[in-house]
């Protein structure tokens, strides 16, 4: 469960290390060292400034690297992950699609593509209560 105005602040920040250490924290982005296919060995997570993610679990061996979103909920999206999560909060939120588009600077129809994408795996969660001003998002694949 997480604070609405943590939540907020922290989207409309756009700070994608202050983002990904909240998902990493969270288990939304890979938490725990994966082991390298080839060297057996754990991953170190690292920079890597290319990348729009900025972080990544790599192997110091033989360079093998992974994506801080495999098997996580984010996997399915090739969107940045700050978007994804603006994305995300304005339909826990019930934003008319209109105003999603505008907020997201995405099209119509990718919208309806990410809501399919979201719906599978938030639906079956309450969305934001206004009492308890709180948003909850599990990873289920
Ligand atoms: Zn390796």
């Amino acid at each position: 469960m997480f604070e609405v105005n943590f939540l907020t602040e922290l989207i409309n920040s756009s700070n994608i290390d202050e983002i990904e250490k909240f998902l990493k924290d969270n288990d939304l982005i890979q938490n725990k060292a994966p082991l390298c296919k080839k060297c057996t060995k754990e991953m170190k997570w690292d920079i890597k400034t290319t990348l729009s993610e900025k972080y990544y679990w790599r192997c110091t061996t033989c360079g093998e690297s992974k994506s801080g979103r495999n098997n996580r909920f984010f996997s399915q999206f090739d969107l940045p992950l700050a978007k994804i999560l603006k994305i995300i909060f304005h339909w826990s939120l019930q934003v008319c699609q209109n105003d999603k588009k505008t907020l997201n600077g995405v099209s119509p129809i990718r919208i309806i593509q990410l809501n399919d994408l979201i719906n599978p795996y938030l639906i079956p969660i309450k969305r934001l209560d206004p009492l308890k001003k709180k948003i909850t998002i599990k990873n289920k694949c």
